[in-house]
């Protein structure tokens, strides 16, 4: 089974709707290379824009974060039918950052993965371990515990459907990201919990990324891994000769 290569931008809180456009209009057509699906996740202010300024590109439209309900008294929060009214494809969910400053468990990623089912956007699910984590050994216990957890209550066919980012903690941002032999072998152990969980089928499918201070120079050496179908990438992702780069990286 042959999985499409997914490049995903995670920009964080960078970028206004004016910066964001500006973006878009340096990279188009050059960041839109046949074989590979390239992503920008967004600030939620600057989707509406983006969503006008990706009209006619073969680009998609991400968020980094949402509700889990779908409407009611949660101030400051964003709804799964906001996001796919904009034009939104895919979300982000159960980021790092989100667990580590948001609080973020994996009871609530679980909620979010099904809120982003029941309006049609394509979860990005983020796990991986921390740094005292590896050192102790723990990384595959982690990443399982945080994939059954994100996973429960799917169906085959949705599981088969989400975005996997393999990201470790102590890689994110820090400028050591892991090797890709490392980062392929901890992608194939949560392929491996996903056939379990949902059986071969939905495991072939799956498109599992590995993120953590990728950078253009770097994506060939992870899409020569076998289990590594794309990068969700932070950092180098902003410049747009580096986003451009980063895709082409991926070209199969
Ligand atoms: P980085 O971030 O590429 O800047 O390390 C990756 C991420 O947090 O998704």
């Amino acid at each position: 089974m042959s999985r499409i290569p997914i490049i995903a931008g995670n920009w964080k809180m960078h970028k206004t709707a004016a910066e964001a456009v500006a973006f878009v209009r340096e990279v188009k057509g050059k960041a839109e290379i046949a074989g590979v699906e390239s992503v920008i996740c967004a600030p939620f202010t600057a989707l509406p824009a983006l969503a006008e300024a990706l009209k006619g590109t073969t680009l998609k439209l991400g968020a980094q974060n949402l509700h889990f309900a779908d409407q009611g008294a949660y101030t400051g929060e964003i709804s799964g039918a906001m996001l796919k009214e904009l034009g939104v494809h895919y979300v982000i969910i159960g980021h790092s950052e989100r667990r580590q400053f948001f609080a973020e468990t994996d009871e609530m990623v679980n909620k979010k993965v099904h809120a982003a089912f029941r309006h049609g956007l394509v979860p990005i699910v983020c796990v991986g371990e921390l740094l005292e984590e590896r050192e102790a050994g723990k990384t595959r216990d982690v990443v399982r515990r945080q994939t059954e957890a994100a996973f429960a209550g799917l169906s085959a066919e949705q599981a088969a459907q989400v975005v996997v980012a393999y990201e470790p903690v102590w890689a994110i941002g820090t400028g050591r990201a892991s090797t890709a032999e490392d980062a392929n072998e901890v992608i194939g152990y949560i392929r491996g919990v996903i056939g379990g969980l949902f059986g071969a089928d939905a495991a072939a499918r799956v498109r599992i990324q590995y993120g953590g201070s990728v950078k253009p120079e770097t994506v060939p050496d992870f899409m020569r891994q076998p289990e590594i179908d794309g990068a969700l990438v932070g950092g180098a992702s902003l410049e747009p000769a580096s986003y451009i780069r980063l895709v082409e990286g991926a070209k199969p």
